[in-house]
């Protein structure tokens, strides 16, 4: 068993666990610093899939370039050259229903105006300034028809797919949104706690920021874990195939780390996995409180990449999504080389679509033949794809995507209430606090700061999102 002593210990080499190393490097490059991963690669749920000239995703497709610890992260990692944006502003969406593809504009007003409900729904949403908060924890759907009508619902649903490949009546409000919810809370209505955060940004200085863009890389996603990666000396700042099988205090206020072969101690200890990890890791040491659940909920999903020739006709945008009351077999698909061209060959285009989630997981036990025709079938309802696929890869990412629902809250609460107590122990990574690379990358730099010192806030306001990806 090998020794070594260290000032920062991180557990896990996905986007959480990279961007905590190369903001302390960045910061403070003195410290010492040891990332353990438990695989042989960087980049946990972000991974791209090359094959005949396309370029799919198993994992997250973009993120948003509105965040300012994302952007930072960029520059960290030299990628400024290689990035690929579709801006908000010039892109479209689809929610699918009653049958067809129906556009959903970017901006609030033209959604407004949009006929995607009658008069009166649209009306009704305006009841938002008068209805009050709701008590208790509220699921997203409960919550959404008590303030807007249950008109809205298939959009929240729509939305909620999207990002979570969730249930609208299981996750909760305030864990998936906690900002919008400080606005219920604030202002008595979401819409009016709106129009005051946009009076105010008038007032203050420069013009009102424009739509973010999606952003990725020409050669996909992969490409940030792998560069940030490359800034941290291998086998002395990153050890692969070392995941970390158990984590104890020290007598000394420092903390040990156990991988299989070698036993570290370290100053600062930040467990930089997804929630359930961290909590199967926590539940082993004899100082930490029990937690108030033992895991929480993931969706599964597999994407199904088909490459069509160009007598496929499909509308221009992102993509669509199909809220669960129009019982289609996909949760959606992303026009992918719309949005980045490049990613098919000549001639060509991809579409990668979803399917299972948090609703339908029995899909996933489907072979690739299967599911590929299935696809097929229900895409070709929808868009004009007069010729089977040419290209079809089924990619099925190991990683679930952590569901806040019950009791979600509390979790949250229990983890400040131990990284309060322990000194030295930090924790980010999927499912706390978000699940969008956005929130990772703040979270990350939130905890680079508390090692650092600079600050130890976790209490501060919850941000109201303005799009989510
Ligand atoms: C299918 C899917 C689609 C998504 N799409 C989007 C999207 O379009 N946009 C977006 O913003 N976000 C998206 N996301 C979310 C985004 O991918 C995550 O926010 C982000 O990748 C999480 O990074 P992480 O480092 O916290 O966790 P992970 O990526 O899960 O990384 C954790 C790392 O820890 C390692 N590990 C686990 N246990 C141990 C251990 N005991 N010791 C050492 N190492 C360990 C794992 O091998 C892994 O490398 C998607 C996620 C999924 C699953």
């Amino acid at each position: 068993m090998k020794t070594r002593q260290v000032d920062v210990v991180i557990a896990g080499a996905g986007l959480s666990g990279l961007s905590v190393a190369r903001f302390l490097r960045r910061d403070r490059p003195e410290l010492s610093l040891l990332v353990l991963e438990k695989s042989d690669r960087p980049g946990g749920a972000i991974l791209s899939h090359c094959e005949e000239g396309y370029l799919a995703e198993w994992g997250a497709h973009g993120f948003l370039d509105n965040c300012a610890e994302s952007r930072a992260l960029l520059a960290l990692a030299g990628l400024e050259g290689e990035v690929e944006k579709a801006p908000l502003g010039k892109f479209v969406r689809y929610v699918c229903l009653g049958g067809k593809l129906r556009l959903i504009p970017q901006k609030p007003g033209k959604i407004i105006a949009a006929p995607l409900v009658p008069l009166w729904a649209k009306l009704r949403v305006l009841g938002d300034l008068w209805k009050k908060p709701l008590p208790g924890e509220p699921t997203v759907a409960e919550w959404v028809a008590h303030r807007f009508g249950s008109s809205l619902l298939p959009f929240a649903d729509a939305v909620f797919t999207g990002t979570y490949a969730g249930d609208i009546d299981r996750l909760k409000i305030d864990a998936v949104m906690p900002g919008v919810r400080g606005l219920e809370r604030e202002h008595g209505s979401v819409i009016r706690g709106l129009l005051r955060k946009r009076a105010g940004m008038k007032k203050g200085p420069g013009k009102r920021p424009l739509l973010p863009a999606m952003t990725s890389f020409k050669t996909g996603m992969g490409r940030l874990p792998q560069a940030l990666a490359e800034g941290l000396r291998l086998n002395e700042e990153m050890y692969y195939r070392s995941g970390v099988a158990a984590v104890s205090p020290a007598a000394d206020g420092w903390w040990e780390v156990r991988t299989s072969q070698h036993v570290i101690r370290c100053r600062h200890l930040v467990l930089a996995l997804p929630a359930n990890q961290t909590l199967a890791l926590l539940d082993q040491v004899r100082e930490i409180a029990p937690p108030p659940m033992a895991s929480i909920p993931e969706a599964k999903i597999a994407t199904i990449a088909l490459g069509f020739t160009d007598r496929a006709r499909v509308p221009f945008g992102f993509g669509y999504l199909a809220p669960e009351q129009e019982h289609r077999f996909a949760l959606g698909a992303l026009f992918s080389s719309h949005m980045f061209p490049g990613r098919a060959p000549r001639g060509h285009l991809l579409l990668e679509a979803l399917v299972g989630g948090r609703r339908h997981p029995d899909r996933l036990e489907l072979d690739d033949e299967e599911l590929v025709s299935r696809v097929y079938n229900d895409l070709r309802r929808l868009l004009d794809l007069p010729e089977e696929p040419s290209f079809a890869r089924v990619l099925r990412p190991g990683a679930g995507i952590p569901q806040l629902e019950e009791g979600y809250p509390a979790l949250l609460d229990w983890l400040d209430g131990q990284c309060g107590g322990h000194a030295g122990l930090h924790v980010c990574g999927f499912g706390w606090r978000g699940i969008g690379i956005n929130d990772m990358t703040k979270e990350a730099a939130k905890v680079a700061a508390a090692i650092l010192e600079t600050t130890g806030s976790r209490g501060a306001e919850a941000e109201v999102k303005p799009v989510y990806f």
